[in-house]
């Protein structure tokens, strides 16, 4: 199995890339934040209890998140292996991943980190709020709490699987087939 972590500030180009990798290696995709969108959207209870919180631009709780990744993660045991995008976000939650691959006798082999200035990430995601509508997209005020929070929390996640070797950077300024090549060559070396 190839599991792979993708991290970046929001607006960095995670989903692109991952719909790329799950075209040329087959892995399954699971974005946290695409299914709790999709909560808010059918309108159940738990998405009624995120939609202020991410509204917000502030994280849902780890809880929150591993329980709709779990489900996944079961559904899908036997694929090629999976593409986390959005997921860990905070070391508490890499915990919990490891520990229920660990389950299946699985782990994650490779993260990613898109890096890009933060000048590029607001004028992306402006970009994106008026092609796709989100609404955590549309004001500045609220980029800047989920820059902060990425800079904050996800920073430290970074860490823990630098201190595992796993960790790689890509530069993700330029264009989106630029940074899939490189991507692709990091995968191909391992
Ligand atoms: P982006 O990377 O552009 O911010 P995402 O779709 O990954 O977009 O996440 C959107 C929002 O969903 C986050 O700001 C947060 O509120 C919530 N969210 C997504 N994934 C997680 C997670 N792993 N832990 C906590 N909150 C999350």
């Amino acid at each position: 199995m190839l599991n792979i972590v993708i991290f970046g500030p929001p607006g960095a180009g995670k989903g692109t890339q991952a719909a790329l990798l799950v075209e040329k290696y087959g892995l399954v995709h699971l974005s946290t934040g695409e299914m709790l969108r999709d909560e808010i959207k059918r309108g159940t209870a738990l998405g009624e209890e995120v939609k202020q919180l991410m509204g917000a631009g502030h994280l849902v709780s780890d809880e929150i998140v591993f329980e709709l990744l779990r489900g996944r993660l079961e559904e899908s045991k036997t694929s090629k292996g999976f593409i986390f995008d959005g997921f860990p976000r905070t070391t508490k939650q890499a915990e919990m991943l490891d520990k229920a691959m660990a389950d299946h006798d699985i782990q994650i082999n490779l993260t990613i980190v898109l890096q890009l200035d933060d000048s590029t990430i607001i004028k992306r995601i402006l970009h994106r709020a008026e092609v796709e509508g989100r609404a955590d997209d549309a004001n500045i005020d609220i980029i800047r709490t989920r820059i902060k929070n990425y800079n904050e929390q996800t920073a430290v996640v970074m860490d823990y699987y630098k201190a595992q070797n796993k960790l790689y950077t890509v530069d993700s300024e330029n264009t989106i087939q630029d940074t899939f090549e490189h991507l692709s060559r990091i995968i191909a070396e391992m």
